[in-house]
């Protein structure tokens, strides 16, 4: 099943043809109608009429989560502000948030590119969708509310928080999708438990999740805990949000919608293209964005992308989930880790649950780690001499993964703080206190 086969399905010619098209008329429309990179592209010299083959985009400047910032909060927007119907931001932990606006025209591809997401995971116009990211300034909700739409299934619009309701309206309603953050959903797990309900009660026949980074072994707990499969959705606030990319029934991996988004992979310290099947950072370029129109962003993301036919028949480009960002990554004596490594070896360990804290201490002059990790119920209050045995294993299992000795702690289960709302908060770095 598609959702728009001709352009799931374009062969990579068509489908570059396409884009260069695209390409040339986003670049001059920048370059004609927002300041920013009118003056950035005169300073560097380089033009629209410059862009005659894809590869020229190599060209142009990048733009940075700081060039949002510094035009905060409309000066990146290429229409009136009256064309201008819905603004999202970021959520701003870090100074300015940065700001996205949408057109009507902008909304309604948003819903259609989730609106493919879906049906690449068998959801159809008979789905109950309940969704329980936030709807607010956080893209998540609205994005994955106007695809629900689109394809005409049942939303329900409940939002993040009020585990209990959630519960009793996954009951009640039989909802047959829930789109969680894997950290809510795992707190969702929990208290499905703790109530004695079991995934024969509800009638869940698929999850999407995203917006937070998460391993392959995390995606087996929640598919386990829920006995449904999930899928996997990608998107940032300042390109779109969700829906940039998602994953289809061959769990291997995200359809790009390259047609809207043209994607390449840069080394973050040359700053050069890498080819394909190549890990490095994601940079994108909207194709067909009107309100805003971002073109070379630097996402942080880290991934690597493939053109190969895959087995559910789209040609769209592949993208691997999201290893890390290249602002996550952590310098620990001089070597670099991503906190994703740390939760790819706790969870290869049985004994432990999915909820970590990852604390950086510098007591004299060298970094320690500590991790914190819950032990499962049944071990934790049984078997001290396990406790021990767990703790070695996963001491040499972090070790193995990013070739540094940590500290393991086992603490007693549901002492480490649960998200209602939001992304858990992983790290702790406490290093320059
Ligand atoms: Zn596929």
């Amino acid at each position: 099943m598609f959702w728009d086969e001709e352009k799931e399905c374009m062969s990579q010619e068509d489908m570059e043809e396409l884009q260069l098209k695209r390409l040339q008329d986003v670049v001059k429309t920048a370059f004609n109608e927002v300041p920013y990179y009118h003056k950035r592209y005169s300073e560097e010299e380089v033009y629209p009429e410059d862009i005659e083959t894809l590869a020229d985009i190599e060209k142009l400047p990048f733009t940075t989560k700081t060039d949002l910032r510094a035009s905060y909060p409309f000066g990146l927007f290429a229409v009136p502000q009256k064309d201008i119907i819905e603004i999202h931001t970021s959520s701003g932990t870090t100074g300015k948030p940065t700001v996205s606006g949408y057109t009507e025209e902008d909304l309604d591809i948003w819903g259609e590119l989730i609106a493919r997401g879906f049906t690449m995971m068998g959801v159809d116009e008979n789905d109950i969708i309940q969704n329980t990211h936030g709807y607010g300034l956080f893209t998540g909700g609205f994005g994955v509310h106007y695809g629900g739409q689109k394809i005409g299934a049942t939303v329900v619009p409940i939002s993040t928080g009020q585990t209990l309701r959630q519960i009793e309206l996954m009951k009640d309603f039989q909802s047959t999708m829930l789109i969680f953050t894997p950290s809510y959903g795992l707190h969702i797990a929990e208290e499905l438990k703790s109530m004695g309900i079991t995934p024969d009660d509800l009638n869940l026949k698929v999850i999407g999740f995203g917006s937070e980074s998460w391993t392959e072994e995390m995606r087996q707990q929640i598919e386990e805990k829920f006995q449904t499969p999930a899928y996997n959705i990608y998107g940032l606030t300042e390109v779109m949000g969700p829906g940039v990319a998602m994953e289809c029934s061959e769990q291997n991996g995200l359809h790009l919608n390259e047609d809207h988004f043209y994607p390449e992979i840069i080394d973050p310290v040359t700053m050069k293209q890498l080819p394909e099947n190549q890990s490095g950072e994601l940079v994108l370029t909207t194709l067909t964005r009107v309100g805003m129109p971002l073109i070379r962003f630097r996402t942080r993301d880290v991934t690597k992308i493939r053109h190969e036919k895959c087995g559910c028949g789209r040609t769209l480009v592949k993208m691997d989930k999201i290893t890390g960002r290249t602002d996550d990554m952590l310098k620990i004596k001089g070597v670099s880790v991503f906190p994703s490594q740390i939760e790819k070896a706790l969870l290869s360990i049985n004994g432990v649950e999915p909820h970590y804290q990852i604390i950086l201490t510098r007591p004299d002059v060298l970094d320690q780690i500590e991790v914190k990790v819950e032990a499962s119920p049944d071990i934790f209050f049984d078997n001290v001499k396990e406790l021990v045995g767990i703790k070695e294993k996963l001491e040499h299992a972090i070790h193995d993964e990013i070739g540094l000795r940590v500290n393991v702690s086992l603490v007693e289960p549901k002492t480490i703080d649960r998200v209602e709302s939001g992304k858990a908060v992983r790290v702790i770095d406490k290093r320059n206190e």
